[in-house]
């Protein structure tokens, strides 16, 4: 789950990260409030989850509160990568000397949580590891320990020459981790690092993912959940209890099983076609589920043809046959669909299938490549 900027920053303000003052408006006047609070230049920036706000026009700086409601006026409403700013976070401008990153993921290869710091931030750090990859430090974190006072000065250094720095930096790294560990987080970042040209080390933009397993015990912070940021078809599938993740081709893809779905997405690539999403419907038949996938999947316009993936084991192959034909009753498909299913109960799924016009597959191969084919002669 990602959250937004100035949730990280609330969340980040506890363990003692220093970060400006700031407040989130949903309206001009509240930026305008907000401005006249700080009593100080602020910086509005829009509350969207992606990255790059700044050259997207989403990241301004206001000397007056006029021009902080002058400029939410502008960002309110704006369209930064697909999305719709809701909200803009007015906060007290600082004054920039250095931009630095510092970042931790959860590394699959060591299996550990990994620092990465570099003095060359502000900017995506995917283009720095793309461009100057000897300007990121890889650090991964022993979890029985942390991250040690001298680990993190050593991390310290490698950002700033200068030994107060160094250590302020150093600091915040233990901070990040602590809020890292204790959040339940996969990522989270702070970039830019900037140090002012007072000398002080502050975080100026922070970014958190916090790992959805975390969420069923952590009401707190299933709370920061903001909704109206999120793809509407997510939203529906989290609610149906499907595991779906949006993507921006056109094969719009229905499989029972995590490995299946990633094993379906693979094959759609390999035969030319591009998938609209990753879907799980999951190992219990229900045919309800399907009657939801289908739902969400139809509605994405991208799609054009629709891919059924069914290895029956515990899913019973007739309760999804079930679940097409009552979906597709209810709501008349648009869009051609392909259907492979094999296993359990798959005589009787079969039957159910050309009793109510479809035509059921058993290869897997065949019905990707037949799919994939029926989706591009669709998008021309
Ligand atoms: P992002 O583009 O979504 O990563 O948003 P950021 O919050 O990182 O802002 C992008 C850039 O705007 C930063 O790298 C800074 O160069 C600039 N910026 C952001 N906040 C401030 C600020 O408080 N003062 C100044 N002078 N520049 C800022
Ligand atoms: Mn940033």
């Amino acid at each position: 789950m990602n959250i937004h900027e100035y949730q990280a920053k609330d969340v980040l303000r506890r363990y003692g990260v220093p970060i400006p003052p700031g407040e989130v408006a949903t309206t001009p006047d509240e930026a305008e409030a907000i401005a006249r609070r700080v009593g100080k230049p602020v910086m509005v920036k829009a509350q969207v989850h992606v990255g790059g706000r700044g050259k997207a026009g989403g990241v301004k700086f206001c000397p007056t509160p006029e021009a902080a409601r002058e400029k939410a006026t502008a960002i309110l409403g704006m369209d930064i990568k697909g999305l719709t700013v809701e909200k803009v976070l007015v906060t007290e401008a600082a004054d920039i000397g250095t931009e630095a990153y510092v970042g931790i993921i959860v590394d699959r290869a060591t299996k550990k949580a990994v620092f990465m710091v570099s003095a060359a931030g502000g900017i995506d750090i995917e283009e720095v590891a793309a461009t100057t990859p000897e300007k990121i430090k890889y650090f991964p974190v022993d979890p029985r320990f942390g991250l040690l006072p001298f680990e993190a000065q050593q991390l310290g250094f490698f950002l700033y020459q200068d030994a107060k720095q160094a250590r302020a930096a150093g600091k915040i790294m233990q901070q990040l981790y602590t809020a890292f560990v204790e959040n339940g987080c996969s990522l989270a970042e702070i970039n830019p690092l900037v140090v002012t040209p007072a000398g002080e080390v502050i975080a100026v933009d922070a970014k958190m993912v916090i790992d959805d397993n975390e969420l069923e015990r952590r009401k707190d912070l299933e709370a920061l959940r903001d909704e109206s940021s999120e793809a509407p078809s997510e939203v529906d599938a989290r609610n149906a209890n499907l595991t779906f993740i949006k993507l921006d081709g056109n094969v719009g893809c229905i499989v029972n099983g995590a490995g299946l779905a990633m094993a379906t997405m693979d094959l759609v690539k390999f035969y030319g076609g591009e998938p609209a999403n990753f879907l799980d419907i999951g190992g219990s038949s229900n045919p309800e589920k399907v009657v939801n996938a289908l739902r969400i999947i139809t509605a994405d316009e991208n799609v054009k043809a629709i891919l059924f993936n069914i290895f029956g084991g515990i899913t019973r192959t007739d309760d999804v046959a079930n679940g097409i034909v009552t979906a597709t009753k209810q709501n008349p498909l648009k869009v051609p669909i392909v259907i492979r299913l094999t296993g359990t109960n798959e005589e009787i799924a079969v039957k159910i299938l050309s009793d109510n016009g479809f035509t059921a597959l058993t290869d897997m191969d065949e019905a990707v490549k037949k799919a994939v084919q029926l989706a591009t002669e669709g998008g021309k």
